[in-house]
């Protein structure tokens, strides 16, 4: 768990179909009437592009993403998929 590496959402591409929030098992998001919140980013996998991946919108990027991360995470609860 790491402070220096959580989701951001582009509110300009998200279509708040919710699936981000749906699918992080680690209780970083909450969801608004279908918009994805922020609420715990100490809680996100160092790493992990979990929820990235399955946005459809290509909306989520990670403070900390320096481009050499794998989109791996040794949680494994997340992102195998
Ligand atoms: S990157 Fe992983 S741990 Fe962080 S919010 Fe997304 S699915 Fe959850
Ligand atoms: S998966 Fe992408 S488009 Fe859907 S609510 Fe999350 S950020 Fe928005």
């Amino acid at each position: 768990m790491s402070k220096t590496w959580y989701p951001v959402i582009d509110i300009t591409k998200c279509i708040e179909c919710g699936i981000c929030a749906d699918f992080c098992s680690h209780g970083v998001y909450e969801k608004r009437e279908n918009h994805p919140v922020v609420v715990n980013p100490e809680e996100c996998v160092h790493g992990c592009k979990g929820c990235s991946k399955q946005c459809p919108e290509g909306a989520i990027e990670y403070v900390g993403d320096n481009g050499q991360e794998n989109g791996g995470c040794s949680c494994g609860c997340c992102c195998e998929n």
